[in-house]
């Protein structure tokens, strides 16, 4: 059998050598607990400091403004339930968002209406675009906070954060972004786009799972999630992950360094992709196609087909794809951003995302563009037979 092939790096990504490097000696000789005083806690204070100051200047901020997570999730949680609690007193109660956000949004707007909010979505375009009538109408000043994210991670479309951030400031509504997928295939420069709050995922970017940011503005509003001690500042207790602290911090410069000639070569290897599956399969539909796009994602739907069948046959052949987001695979419920979009059940049902990244090659993509056309033939004459 070839070699496997993975196209699933919106799931999650390899850990790079040079990040693994870095880290290594935090769980060797370097173990020390940054609050102590000693010098084993000195130098881990130190590389904890630095660490934050070098993931801070990868998105224009300021050390004091990153708070190290244990993911992209808590960072989700932490800036919705956070800005939302620390303000809902003040006579603005609703928390908004996007019905295409990952749970990790989603979860925490509905722990929103739980503690007694307003939960507010936003209506979207067809294209996956929020609408901006919509936007005008629920971001007002009942408004605590709005999150929107940059870049979706089941289709790819990205939004105009630097409008929707310029638009929610002037009616004195906090903004916040998951950029989790948006980090290294977009611009971020907290210095000239004016997000509030802005969350990273290192597992995304070539860091191991369990380690996240937040940048939080200078006089953002925010309640901690967490009680304890005073680490962050009393923002975020608990003892500092020093290894991966550091970690995130290669990783977010590696990704940021790389992302002109990254973007490039992905989108080209996209759009190839797409063109070759669009020749073989006319009715095929690239989910999000017609809006501004990061160049790591395509999703596709072949009517008559079934993801889950699609899926089981690609990974037997050696391909790993996914049908939505990860949380949601091993269900069969369609996938939430799709039938937000208007999707049809049948279409979103069958929808297969492809997510290319630093194992993707030309060679990944020239097997695909031939082996998908060919199970779909094979899956539509089942279905028929
Ligand atoms: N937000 C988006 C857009 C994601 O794609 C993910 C992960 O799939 C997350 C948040 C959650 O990140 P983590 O897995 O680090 O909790």
């Amino acid at each position: 059998m070839p070699e496997p092939i993975y196209l699933d790096h919106a799931a999650t990504t390899p850990v790079r050598e040079e990040v693994l490097e870095a880290m290594l000696p935090f769980f060797g000789p370097r173990f020390g607990n940054p609050s102590s005083l000693h010098r084993w806690g000195r130098e881990a204070r130190a590389a904890v400091d630095e660490a934050r100051e070098r993931v801070a200047s990868t998105i224009g901020a300021r050390p004091d403004e990153l708070c190290f997570t244990s993911c992209g999730t808590e960072a989700d949680n932490m800036a919705v339930l956070g800005v939302w609690r620390s303000r809902r007193d003040t006579g603005r109660n609703a928390a908004v968002s996007t019905p295409i956000e990952h749970k990790a949004v989603l979860g925490a707007l509905h722990e929103v209406a739980h503690e007694g909010g307003d939960e507010r979505l936003l209506g979207m375009q067809a294209s996956g675009l929020v609408d901006d009538a919509s936007f005008d109408a629920l971001v007002n000043d009942a408004a605590a906070v709005c999150s929107v994210m940059w870049v979706n991670n089941e289709i790819g479309v990205m939004q105009d954060v630097p409008s929707l951030a310029r638009r929610a400031r002037e009616r004195g509504v906090v903004f916040h972004t998951d950029a989790v997928q948006a980090f290294g295939k977009v611009t971020i420069d907290a210095a000239t786009t004016p997000f509030d709050l802005l969350s990273i995922s290192g597992h995304k970017i070539g860091a191991p799972k369990g380690i996240g940011a937040l940048y939080i503005r200078r006089g953002t509003p925010m309640s901690p999630l967490l009680f304890g001690g005073s680490q962050d500042r009393g923002r975020r207790p608990g003892t500092e992950n020093v290894a991966m602290a550091v970690g995130l911090a290669r990783a977010a410069e590696l990704t940021v360094a790389e992302q002109a000639d990254e973007c490039r070569r992905l989108g080209a290897l996209r759009d190839r992709l797409e063109a070759a599956l669009l020749e073989r399969i006319p009715d095929a539909v690239i989910h999000g196609r017609g809006a501004p796009r990061a160049p790591h994602v395509t999703n596709i739907s072949v009517p008559g087909t079934d993801s889950e069948a699609l899926l089981m046959a690609l990974d037997l052949r050696g391909v790993a794809c996914s049908a939505g987001s990860a949380c949601q695979s091993g269900s069969i419920t369609p996938s939430h951003v799709l039938s937000a979009l208007g999707v049809p059940a049948d279409l979103a049902g069958a929808a297969i995302r492809m997510s290319l990244g630093s194992l993707t090659t030309d060679a990944c993509i020239t097997r695909v563009a031939e082996l998908f056309p060919a199970l779909v033939e094979k899956a539509r004459r089942l279905a028929t037979a």
